[in-house]
C-alpha cells in the first residue's frame, strides 16, 4: 500500500501520487505514459486522470508497481468505477500480466496463448487474483525463462500450474536448479509448434529469446525499445557477461522474421521488420 505521508512533492497535486519507496523501474511508465513520468531517477504523476480509461490504465499500474509505490487518496468516482483485468491482451494470443515483482526489479511478464497449451514468459508476481485469471485462460503449461535475473516467484507458479520451467544450463542458479526443461548450447530449439527460443548470450551468459510465429519476439534484458527515439537499443551498462558476445547475438538474430518487440523491461513495440532490424544493426 503507497504512503501518501511519503508522497513524491514532485507529482502534480490531486488523489493519484507515488512514494518515494519507488525503484525507477519504468513499469508505470508504458502503462501510463502521459501519467507517470521519471523526475530525479523516481516517477512521479505528471497529469491527474480524468477519464474512466485513464483512470482504468492508473488502476493498472497501481496493480502492477513491483513496490507498492503508486496510491489514491480519496478516490474519485472514476476510479472506483474503472475495472482491470490481468494479464490484458496486446495482440493476438499475446498477453501483459502486470503485477511485477521487485525480485526481478520489475520485470514485464507475458502470457502467450498457444494451442498446446500456454506460455508464461518470466515471471510475475504470484498474486492471487492474477493466478485466477490464468486459470480461466487455461493456467499455464510452459514457464520460459529468458535468464536468471527474471525468475521472481517462479517456484510458486510450478507448484500451482504444474507448468514445466524452460530455462538456460548457463542461467542455472541454486533458486532454479530444479527447472524441469535445461537447454544447452547454442542452437534454437523448438518447444511447441511456431515456438522456438534463440540462445542470445551476452547479458548473461545463458540469455535465450523467444520466438513465436515469426512475428513476436520476446528478448529479457537482451532488447528494449526507447519511446522518446523510438529506437531498439541494448544495454550496456547492464551486461553481466560480454558486450561482444551480446553484439554477435543481435546478429544471429537477424537471421529471424519478426514484427514485434516484447522486452523484459520499459515497453513494446511494432514495427516493420527491417524497422526493427535496422535499429538492432546500428547497436554497437
Ligand atoms: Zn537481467
Amino acid at each position: 500500500m503507497a504512503k501518501y505521508d511519503l508522497r513524491n512533492n514532485e507529482s502534480v497535486s490531486g488523489s493519484l501520487f507515488v512514494d518515494t519507496t519507488c525503484i525507477d523501474c519504468e513499469t508505470c511508465f508504458h502503462i501510463g505514459p502521459d501519467i507517470f513520468e521519471e523526475k530525479k531517477n523516481l516517477s512521479v504523476v505528471v497529469r491527474q486522470p480524468e477519464t474512466l480509461q485513464e483512470w482504468q490504465r492508473a488502476k493498472e499500474a497501481i496493480l502492477s508497481c513491483p513496490t507498492n509505490s503508486i496510491g489514491v487518496k480519496e478516490a474519485p468516482a472514476a476510479f472506483r468505477d474503472a475495472v482491470v483485468k490481468l494479464p490484458r491482451t496486446i495482440v493476438d494470443g499475446i498477453y501483459f500480466c502486470g503485477y511485477t515483482s521487485p525480485d526481478s526489479f520489475g520485470a514485464t511478464s507475458y502470457l502467450i496463448r498457444h494451442p498446446q497449451g500456454n506460455i508464461l514468459v518470466d515471471s510475475p508476481r504470484f498474486n492471487a487474483q492474477l493466478v485466477s485469471e490464468i486459470e480461466k485462460m487455461g493456467g499455464i503449461d510452459l514457464m520460459f525463462l529468458t535468464h536468471k535475473d527474471d525468475v521472481a516467484d517462479h517456484k510458486k507458479f510450478r507448484e500451482h500450474f504444474k507448468c514445466r520451467r524452460v530455462i538456460h544450463k548457463d542461467d542455472l542458479s541454486p533458486d532454479t536448479a530444479d527447472c524441469e526443461i535445461v537447454l544447452e548450447g547454442s542452437q534454437p530449439t523448438i518447444l511447441k509448434s511456431n515456438l522456438i527460443t534463440i540462445p542470445t548470450p551476452g547479458h548473461s551468459l545463458g540469455h535465450m529469446c523467444l520466438l513465436y510465429l515469426d512475428r513476436y519476439l520476446f528478448t529479457g534484458d537482451h532488447l528494449f525499445y526507447n519511446r522518446e527515439e523510438d529506437k531498439i537499443y541494448a544495454s550496456k551498462s547492464f551486461n553481466w557477461y560480454s558486450w561482444d558476445e551480446q553484439l554477435k547475438s543481435n546478429t544471429r538474430l537477424l537471421d529471424y522474421h519478426f514484427e514485434w518487440i516484447f522486452p523484459g523491461h520499459g515497453g513494446w513495440v511494432h514495427k516493420d521488420s527491417e524497422k526493427l532490424k535496422d535499429d538492432i544493426r546500428k547497436i554497437k
